[in-house]
């Protein structure tokens, strides 16, 4: 398969400064792995042509950090907390977290899947081909498990990287009683779900668990064998960026309230900082310091931390704009946060970029009506961007519009 004469082409090749951008270029894919790119003049002969003619090329965007796997609704309390109730005061309740817990938990896992199948589409249908799930709305030895193998079915045509997140929130019955949950974490959960995930991951923070209980959880999962994540500084400062990058973190995420010897261990150790700005919209936070994680060299990631309740966001390039707006990334970060960066933050350094040799995940999109075709023209609106092609693992898993058939 030929993509050819693609007006901007940004390869994201680490290789080549900024996003790696190419004029007028095409690129061959041959089973799961780009066979050629070059000048569009110089191609091959391909069995199937698709004019990349009037489009910008991507690779597949990667989205590092999301709770797809859930049962319930929480659209009720978002309407309640529009009202003016608090998140904790919802939560006293039996709400928030634990009511998508007890609903996840009932749930059989035909369902589940069914749920994470038609919410990894929607994200596909907005260019992501490879996707993070964690668990931690199980928070029982058997209902992490069985999330984490749901989450390992829904592999192909996206990507699927599975983390472990039993230490997500203290659940109702082991209230009062910490340490017993972080024992049933390490001795019982992880031992099940170890082998069915690759990375672990921690809620370090008010409310969710201490740095002690944090390090100790990731310190199990990293003799498991598994790679070492970490929601971090996002209520509180605690301090666990930088021991989780001191522990070879692939990446610590949220960052609102990372402070300066955080970033120096990110920037030391090369933990990737994973920014939420649809979670900081959702809670009206502020901003993560941006520019200071710049200055330190710290890789800049998003990720949409789909999830019910801060942040039921699908849209990768409507994250990529509010991450720009509301965190003051450039449109190069945010696209490099979405791709490369983003695949870094799962270890999975040969995705997020294209090259001979490498993964065909490829996307073509346009900008908004009557912007160029250019990284600003595709990130400056929500909602503007419109995915004409996506390519996963070398298929054509989505294809919107109908003319560009090959001819
Ligand atoms: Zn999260």
């Amino acid at each position: 398969m030929l993509i050819h004469q693609i007006d901007r082409l940004y390869t994201m090749d680490p290789a080549l400064p900024g996003l790696g951008e190419q004029e007028g270029w095409s690129v061959a894919l041959e089973g799961e792995r780009v066979a050629w790119m070059g000048p569009a003049a110089q191609a091959p002969e391909a069995d199937e042509v698709i004019d990349g003619r009037g489009t910008i090329g991507l690779p597949g965007l990667v989205d590092p950090h999301t709770h797809s796997l859930w049962a319930g609704s929480r659209a009720d309390e978002f309407r309640r907390r529009l009202a003016g109730e608090s998140y904790s005061a919802i939560l006293e309740a039996g709400g928030g977290i634990l009511s998508t817990v007890r609903a996840t938990r009932s749930a059989p896992a035909e369902a589940l899947r069914a749920l994470g199948r038609s919410r990894l589409d929607r994200l596909l249908d907005r260019g992501i081909t490879t996707v993070e799930i964690k668990s931690g709305y199980g928070l029982d030895p058997e209902t992490e498990a069985r999330l984490l193998a749901v989450a390992r079915s829904l592999d192909g045509p996206q990507r699927v990287c599975a983390t472990f997140l039993g230490a997500h929130a203290i659940p109702a019955e082991h209230r009062g009683q910490r340490d017993r949950y972080v024992r049933q974490i390490i001795e019982e959960q992880l031992p099940l779900c170890a082998p069915l995930a690759e990375a672990i991951d921690v809620y370090c923070d008010r409310g969710a668990f201490d740095l002690d209980e944090s390090i100790a959880i990731l310190e199990a999962g990293r003799a498991a064998g598994l790679s070492v994540k970490a929601h971090a500084e996002q209520v509180i400062h605690t301090g666990i960026a930088a021991a989780a990058a001191r522990m070879g973190a692939l990446s610590v995420d949220h960052l609102e309230r990372i402070d300066e010897a955080g970033i120096a261990a990110l920037a030391e150790h090369g933990t990737v900082a994973v920014m939420l700005p649809a979670a900081q919209l959702y809670l009206r936070d502020s901003a993560p310091p941006v520019e200071a994680l710049r200055e330190a060299g710290v890789p800049l990631a998003l990720g949409t931390d789909l999830n019910p309740g801060s942040s039921p966001a699908l849209d990768p390039f409507a994250v990529m704009t509010l991450g720009c707006v509301l965190q003051g990334l450039t449109v190069e970060e945010a696209l490099l946060g979405f791709t490369r960066n983003a695949a870094r933050a799962l270890g999975r350094t040969e995705l997020g970029w294209l090259g001979i040799g490498g993964p065909a995940d490829l996307l073509l999109c346009s900008p908004a009506p009557g912007e160029a075709l250019t990284a600003a023209g595709l990130v400056q609106s929500i909602g503007g961007a419109r995915l004409e092609l996506v390519i996963c693992r070398g298929r054509i898993a989505r294809r919107l519009v109908a003319s560009r058939e090959c001819r």
